[in-house]
């Protein structure tokens, strides 16, 4: 069947992957940047629209021109400490575009079947065990807040207009294509870094300093437990999710937990040095209010769906430092590798 499909926020890391498999099926894909020019746009056989999805005109003429089958809503602030810099552009993007969308398909598509990206940033940071789709909600950042705001929306014009609406409540998910603003695409690039002799980088930390200088990465909190998955398989469970008969709420995560500090070790490991000769801890980075545990319970997705993930941690971060080692040998922005440069 020849679907017709809308990606927003299509230039990021779940963009890649998720074009990418569509690529590989019988589908017109359509794709969403404020962008003309991003790590994907290299990316052919594709549509995409420049504009954002926050001005409704844009959207209603690209929802309306498109009539789409399945849209994946993936545009967002997607950092939570980005989205104490830009609160209100959080709430707008995050919040209420997911409505507007819902709003537009009771207009012209009410069949089109709509995937949202919602976060486990929603829990907040008072978790103790594994989270699940019935578990308390307490977000404590303007993103969680954002994410938690469109994910009960979408519940409710699923239970009022009986809309094909899901959405897949993600847990950290990594890949090569992570950009450098995240955690562990730094730690990744560091250790590459380190093992081709470096000691001073060119890309900067949010401090403005570089992410290694003297052979060290400055890092904040290492005791902090997130469930990392890898994007590639997170992308196919929201795939699953879409074209399942029923729609619902998932949790989409691995069930496994690691530190920072395991992220470390793993990565100074794979190119055979010692984390510990190699990572400083600025006060600094460390976040007032974080979650400071994340394990998804995937037992849902695992029984409806028949979906798990391929990538275990080893593997992945892995594949993130040997995938940074070719970006720095080849002088490219690790975002703006294309496939041959693996
Ligand atoms: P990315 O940050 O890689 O991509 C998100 C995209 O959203 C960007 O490419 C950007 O596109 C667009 N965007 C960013 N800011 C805005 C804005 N102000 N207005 C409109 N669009 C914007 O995220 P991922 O691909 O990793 O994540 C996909 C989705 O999954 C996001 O909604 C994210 O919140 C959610 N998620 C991700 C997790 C993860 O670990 N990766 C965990 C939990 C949830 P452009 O600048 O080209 O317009």
């Amino acid at each position: 069947m020849n679907r017709t499909i809308l990606i927003t926020g299509a230039s990021g890391q779940d963009g890649y992957y998720l074009i990418n498999l569509l690529r590989q099926q019988e589908c017109v894909v359509h794709a969403q940047s404020r962008r003309a020019v991003h790590p994907n746009s290299h990316l052919d056989g594709l549509h995409w629209h420049v504009g954002d999805p926050a001005d409704q005109d844009f959207l209603e003429a690209l929802i309306s021109g498109i009539m789409p089958d399945e849209i994946y809503n993936l545009a967002s602030i997607s950092r939570p400490s980005q989205s104490w810099m830009e609160p209100r552009k959080t709430g707008e993007v995050n919040g209420f575009v997911p409505q507007e969308i819902c709003e537009l398909l009771l207009r012209y598509k009410p069949e089109c079947r709509l995937f949202q990206a919602s976060s486990s940033e929603m829990f907040g940071s008072d978790v103790a065990s594994a989270q699940n789709e019935q578990t308390r909600c307490a977000p404590n950042t303007p993103y969680g807040v954002a994410k938690l705001y469109a994910h009960q929306i979408i519940g409710a014009y699923r239970a009022q207009y009986g809309l094909h609406a899901s959405t897949g409540i993600l847990f950290n998910h990594e890949s090569p294509r992570r950009p450098l603003a995240f955690v562990s695409q730094k730690i990744a690039y560091a250790a590459a870094a380190i093992s081709l002799g470096l000691s001073e980088t060119a890309e900067l930390d949010e401090r403005g300093r570089p992410i290694l200088s003297g052979g060290k990465i400055a890092l904040g909190d290492l005791s902090v437990r997130r469930d990392f998955g890898f994007a590639g398989d997170y992308v196919e469970a929201m795939q699953r999710i879409v074209r399942h008969s029923t729609p619902d709420d998932y949790v989409i995560g691995t069930g496994q937990d690691h530190s920072i500090e395991d992220f470390c070790n793993q990565a100074f490991g794979f190119v055979g040095r010692k984390w510990t000769d190699h990572v400083v801890i600025d006060p600094v980075l460390v976040r007032k209010v974080d979650s400071r545990y994340t394990r998804a319970d995937t037992a849902k997705i695992r029984s409806v769906l028949k979906w798990k993930p391929t990538i275990d941690f080893p593997a992945l971060v892995s594949m993130m430092v040997t995938d940074q080692v070719a970006a720095i040998r080849n002088n490219v922005s690790p975002e703006f590798m294309s496939d041959s440069d693996y």
